[in-house]
């Protein structure tokens, strides 16, 4: 049997339960704190990206809201060009400018000599809703009567600030629904004679809203595409009234929602809002989807960590449990060397100074002797075992081997004792296949759980030892009618210094090591060991080994 050393045994399962306390616990833990400043990384920069996003947003309406104002500005030009001078203003000429300009509803033209001159689109006058909205003249006339030269004065600056007109908005009746009308008013000065007026040209309300916006609107995204940045390439717009957010006009894409960001187009279309938005998305929406990612992220982790937390707490745990058990077993082995050496060195004390009666008691105490060095030898050799398998040292030696004639051996020597001890015995041994076995360690395994039995029964003091082949393999029983043992304690029975907390069990001498023995005996002879017992009625320990072994000659520690 080789004798090397294993140094780095102790060391590595110190490192293993490091190891194991740092990737259950430390690595989620890191891994949170660094997933939580991410986060706040990200919600920083997420807030920076969405504020920029804004700004480009706000910068493409501002610059829209120009073309719109250009285009506007651009068909109010047409008309006002045709509009008549001071000296020959009359309906004739106001007609003539409204039937060369169709998208003109109606044109008027003040100067406080003439009063107000207002004419309507000759084609469309047979329309009763059309022809009503004649009478906004009224309020023109009104209004200009009042306010003409400030109102003169006022637009005179405006236009010399490159806004030509001021734009009123006009919502005449179509059905029972109303229709967006821009009125452009400007003021003239007569170079010739210096006589100041006012004109207006309200545009056609259809026209606007089947032709002049739909088509800005497309010539403003086709701009918007061509000039695109990362956050405006996938900008969808639209125009609505500013009390009601249905869209009047929408670019191709529009799919509903709250738009992002929103302007009043208050120089060139009171009453109307531009709006943008990303197509498909909002930024609320696309942050809540990263904090909703994050959120995910976090849990996992923290469940991570509370596996990790559970874990290392069963692992920690059990560690105090086998250490508790250890120092119970220490004092329990203490004791059990202890007794046969007292009871040995005794007798052999009384021999010594013949203080014997007669040969039969010198031959009583010699066998006294006899068997209490025997349990020494055996208790010895069970702790020699365990530490060589604690070591990773036990190393068995296979052979074949006559099963049935092993156990009856083993169980000769140990008969006497057995009867002595007031037990009836039975023996059932039958014919076995060969198996490759370690003698030694299997005739420990039997001489262990038959002494279990005789040390765990009380008044019912019957032993029985079965060996009989079982479809594929060799059972070997070990029956007793002794104290039984509690179902929930069964498991754990096998392993290594557990002792069932039953006071019975703890006034009996033990050291916690034998089934665990067993165990590591059998496993490594492919086989397997199980118990069937119910408390005050007894217990069968099968020992069962395969015919086709797989040997298995270092299986986990005891
Ligand atoms: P011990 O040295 O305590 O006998 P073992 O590992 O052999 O250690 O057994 C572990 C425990 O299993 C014992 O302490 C006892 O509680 C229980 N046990 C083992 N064999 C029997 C049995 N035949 N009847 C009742 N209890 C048993």
């Amino acid at each position: 049997m080789s004798n090397t050393a294993k140094p780095n045994r102790f060391w590595s399962d110190k490192t293993r339960l490091v190891l194991m306390l740092e990737l259950a616990v430390v690595l989620p833990a890191a891994a949170l704190v660094l997933v939580s400043v991410l986060h706040v990384k990200h919600i920083q920069r997420d807030r920076q990206v969405e504020a920029a996003i804004q700004r480009d947003f706000s910068q493409v309406l501002a610059i829209s809201e120009k073309q719109f104002a250009h285009k506007a500005y651009e068909l109010a030009d047409d008309v006002r060009n045709a509009f008549p001078g001071v000296t020959n203003v009359c309906t004739g000429n106001l007609d003539k400018a409204l039937t060369s300009h169709p998208y003109a509803a109606h044109v008027f033209f003040y100067d406080p000599q003439h009063g107000l001159v207002f004419r309507s689109q000759p084609y469309r006058l047979s329309e009763p809703d059309f022809r009503a909205e004649a009478s906004s003249s009224k309020m023109y006339e009104g209004w200009f009567g009042m306010e003409f030269d400030s109102l003169h004065e006022k637009l005179s600056k405006m236009a010399k600030k490159g806004q030509p007109y001021l734009v009123e908005s006009e919502y005449p009746a179509r059905g029972d629904k109303h229709i967006y009308q821009p009125a452009f008013i400007f003021a003239e000065k007569d170079e010739v004679t210096g006589k100041k007026f006012l004109g207006g040209i309200i545009f056609d309300g259809e026209y606007m809203r089947d032709k002049f916006f739909p088509e800005t609107l497309e010539k403003v995204m086709n701009r918007n595409l061509s000039e695109a940045q990362s956050s405006t390439e996938h900008a969808v717009m639209m125009i609505h009234p500013k009390n009601d957010s249905t869209p009047i006009v929408a670019s191709a894409g529009w799919d509903g929602g709250t738009p992002e960001v929103e302007r009043n187009m208050e120089s060139v279309f009171p009453g109307l809002m531009l709006a943008i938005k990303l197509r498909g998305t909002t930024l609320a929406a696309i942050g809540q989807h990263f904090a909703n990612a994050s959120f995910l992220t976090l849990g996992a982790l923290s469940l991570m960590l509370a596996a990790g937390l559970y874990w290392t707490y069963r692992n920690v745990s059990k560690e105090m449990a086998v250490a508790r058990l250890k120092s119970d077993f220490v004092s329990n082995v203490s004791h059990e060397l202890r007794t046969p050496l007292s009871l040995i060195r005794l007798y052999a004390e009384t021999l010594e100074m013949g203080r014997v009666s007669g040969p039969e008691k010198s031959q009583e105490y010699y066998t006294i002797i006899r068997k209490e060095s025997e349990r020494l030898s055996a208790l010895i050799n069970n702790i020699l075992d365990f530490s060589r398998i604690e070591a990773g040292r036990k190393e068995y030696d296979f052979r074949e081997t006559d099963i049935a004639e092993l156990v009856k051996n083993t169980l000769d020597s140990y008969r006497y004792q057995i009867e002595q001890n007031g037990f009836t015995f039975e023996e059932n041994i039958r014919e076995v296949p060969p198996l490759k076995v370690d003698r030694e360690a299997i005739a420990r395994s039997v001489l262990n759980l038959v002494n279990n039995s005789l040390k765990y029964s009380q008044d019912r003091k019957h032993i029985a030892v079965n060996l009989y082949p079982d479809s594929g393999s060799v059972k070997l029983e070990v029956a007793d009618h002794g104290i039984g043992i509690p179902s929930d304690e069964q498991s754990k029975i096998f392993d290594k210094f557990y002792r069932v907390g039953d006071p019975l069990v703890h006034n009996t001498k033990g050291s916690g090591l034998g089934l665990s023995l067993v165990r590591h005996i059998v496993q490594a002879h492919g086989g397997q060991v199980t118990v069937d017992s119910t408390p005050g009625r007894g217990s069968i320990f099968t020992i069962s080994l395969p015919v086709n072994q797989q040997l298995n000659p270092k299986p986990a520690s005891a």
